[in-house]
């Protein structure tokens, strides 16, 4: 019989908010110096009292929508005493019984294989997408702990980080491998910057992760192993990989795990015992009484409800439909959110393009001269039908995945050295779908765009890259490259497809790729046949 894994995950997420969570001194953890963001209340002067931070609470709230919970209508803070030197006061303002948001879940697509995400998902496969969801017990607000330095015969204690609003987010034990908890934690993380409440970079200890896990054959869970110090969604992975077999090894020799908390080697790539459970913490939980119960009204929380933007997973389902993406191309949508974007401006200039084209073609038809409403009307009228934009998306999807995103570097869209306009984009697209373009030109002129922030007719233009239509022109060309290539026409004759593709490269070559490629194939086998 195969054992059961059962993981459930911590989540500590610091919020992206100006001020500290119960004091007005500036949130920044990154803060160098030492000590620096301090005063009498996050260093626990005694007189000094909190007043909880509003935004911080807003976005918990926001969060706890956008996870699918219940908001709590009463809620307040308490005391967990907890006695460290990172937390002068010797306890921490934390949520106990009643936490701003509970009883949510998050739902995730399960995937076929490992490499399903660059496979091309069909109509029928989107319609019939399992999902897997991840229950959420709860999501409160703390304040973080100050950090200590620990050096060879001394210790120091920074209290920047003291104080910093601190969301913590539990889930039920409903994840069951390594992946799939790293799956979560990325669209967590995902979900927390569209939502705009924390940066939820882990490397740099905004987004902490923390796992509990233990196996079991029965429907009793076994022995909880909890596993800390993560700070990569790699390691989330690979640790909790490591611990299913290091935990069932020992079932298997018939020994008991052992309830502890383990560290994550990164280096060794194992987890190492760090301390053995002593007894069950005693936190003596109780209300915090210098602050409030806090009451919301409907009001209060449906305006924040409202602020929520499209989250990730909305916006894949919309983009795969709506521009026939497959997964993996709307994975770079979504990470990179103003890239996607950026895309869709540029999809929206080409269906305007079309619109107006087809739209000024058929009016002409019927009238001559066109008002300017009437040429706004137009502009407004859907005429792209599914099919002509799904290639034109097609054709822009490879643009900006392969060619733009290489010239780009790394470096945003949104970036002031980034010039190129989604008008010229589009206007560059539509060359290249009008046929006016070659690849090899359209390389070329993209870079061109790309330093100068012309826009790609000027650029043509001005490098003389137009393309060679002129059938004598081509001709000529056609005939001296016949000439020096006996072999080839030689091939032809005997059959061999190869060489008329070979001599239309050398066509091309010819032409610094300037040849209308269709024209040159048509060309070509008339003078072969000749
Ligand atoms: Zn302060």
């Amino acid at each position: 019989m195969e054992y059961k894994t059962t993981i459930g995950l911590e989540i500590h997420t610091e919020l992206k908010t100006k001020s500290k969570m119960f004091c007005s001194c500036k949130n920044d953890s990154l803060e160098k110096n030492a000590n620096h963001n301090i005063c009498p209340v996050c260093t626990a002067q005694p007189g000094t009292l909190p007043v909880a931070n509003e935004d911080a609470i807003k976005k918990v709230i926001k969060t706890g929508w956008a996870l699918n919970c219940k908001i709590a209508k009463e809620s307040k803070f308490d005391r967990k005493n907890y006695f460290y030197p990172d937390l002068p006061k010797g306890y921490q303002i934390s949520q106990y019984d009643k936490p701003f948001c509970e009883d949510g879940y998050l739902e995730l697509e399960e995937t076929r294989s490992p490499n399903a995400l660059g496979n091309r998902v069909s109509q029928k496969d989107r319609a019939s997408r399992k999902l897997k969801r991840i229950r959420i017990t709860r999501v409160h607000l703390e304040e973080d702990t100050g950090r200590l330095i620990h050096k060879k015969e001394s210790s120091l204690v920074d209290f920047n980080r003291a104080g910093v609003p601190l969301m913590e987010m539990v889930t039920e034990p409903d994840i069951t491998s390594g992946k799939q908890a790293r799956k979560f934690a990325e669209e967590l993380r995902l979900i927390f910057r569209y939502l705009n409440v924390s940066s939820a970079d882990m490397e740099k200890g905004q987004m902490r992760v923390e796992v509990n896990i233990s196996l079991s054959k029965s429907s009793k869970l076994g022995t909880k192993v909890e596993i800390k110090n993560l700070n990569s969604f790699r390691s989330v992975e690979k640790s909790i990989d490591y611990e299913i077999e290091r935990q069932k090894k020992i079932l298997d020799e018939g020994k008991e795990v052992i309830q502890e908390t383990r560290g994550w080697n990164e280096v060794k790539g194992e987890t190492v015992s760090q301390r053995k459970k002593e007894e069950a913490h005693d936190y003596r939980y109780f209300p915090e009484p210098d602050l409030p119960t806090f009451h919301f009204d409907n009001k209060y929380v449906n305006t924040i409800q409202l602020e929520i933007p499209e989250l990730p997973e909305a916006k894949r389902q919309r983009l795969m439909k709506e521009y026939n993406l497959d997964r993996r191309n709307v994975e770079i949508f979504i990470i990179n959110k103003d890239l996607g974007e950026y895309f869709e401006q540029v999809m929206s200039e080409l269906t305007n393009w079309v619109n107006l084209v087809r739209g000024y073609n058929d009016k002409m038809k019927v009238q001559r001269r066109q008002t300017s409403n009437e040429v706004k009307e137009i502009e407004q009228k859907k005429i792209i039908g599914e099919k002509e934009l799904f290639r034109l998306s097609k054709i822009v999807v490879n643009y900006i995945s392969s060619d733009l995103q290489g010239l780009l570097g790394g470096m945003s869209v949104e970036d002031k050295r980034f010039l190129i306009t989604a008008e010229n984009f589009a206007e560059f697209i539509a060359l290249i779908y009008e046929g006016k373009m070659a690849s090899k030109i359209a390389k070329k002129v993209l870079e061109g765009m790309f330093k100068t922030g012309i826009d790609p007719s000027h650029i043509i233009d001005n490098q003389e890259l137009t393309q060679i239509d002129d059938q004598s022109k081509l001709e000529s060309v056609i005939k001296n490259i016949i000439s020096k290539n006996p072999k080839a026409v030689e091939d032809y004759n005997k059959g061999k497809e190869n060489a008329l593709q070979f001599l239309a490269g050398q066509v091309m070559a010819g032409t610094q790729g300037r040849a209308n490629p269709d024209i040159v194939q048509e060309l070509l086998k008339r003078e072969l046949n000749k």
